[in-house]
């Protein structure tokens, strides 16, 4: 990953739902520690590495629509949508 990538991105790394506040902070170097309700990963544990990260998206996957936290799934979710959001991982 290039520092460009990195920059102040709303994603989570794993799932690629968007978050209200950056889960790696302003300057894509401070991670909030925050988990994603989605998936359930821990921003700057699970997320730092990106063997790490396909490890736990290959996971997340196969349980997707199934929300860590379910009280946070919006009525509109779309798991489909969520996805296009991913980029590959180099
Ligand atoms: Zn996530």
């Amino acid at each position: 990953m290039d520092s460009e990538q990195q920059q102040q991105s709303l994603f989570c790394r794993i799932c690629c739902l968007q978050q209200e506040e950056p889960p790696w902070g302003e300057d894509g170097q401070s991670p909030s520690y925050d988990i994603c309700p989605c998936c359930g990963a821990e921003f700057g544990y699970e997320d730092c590495q990106l063997n790490a990260i396909q490890a736990y998206r290959t996971e997340w996957l196969k349980n997707s629509d199934t929300w860590f936290q379910p009280k946070k799934k919006p009525d509109n979710w779309s798991l489909k949508k969520q996805l296009n959001n991913i980029k590959p991982l180099e």
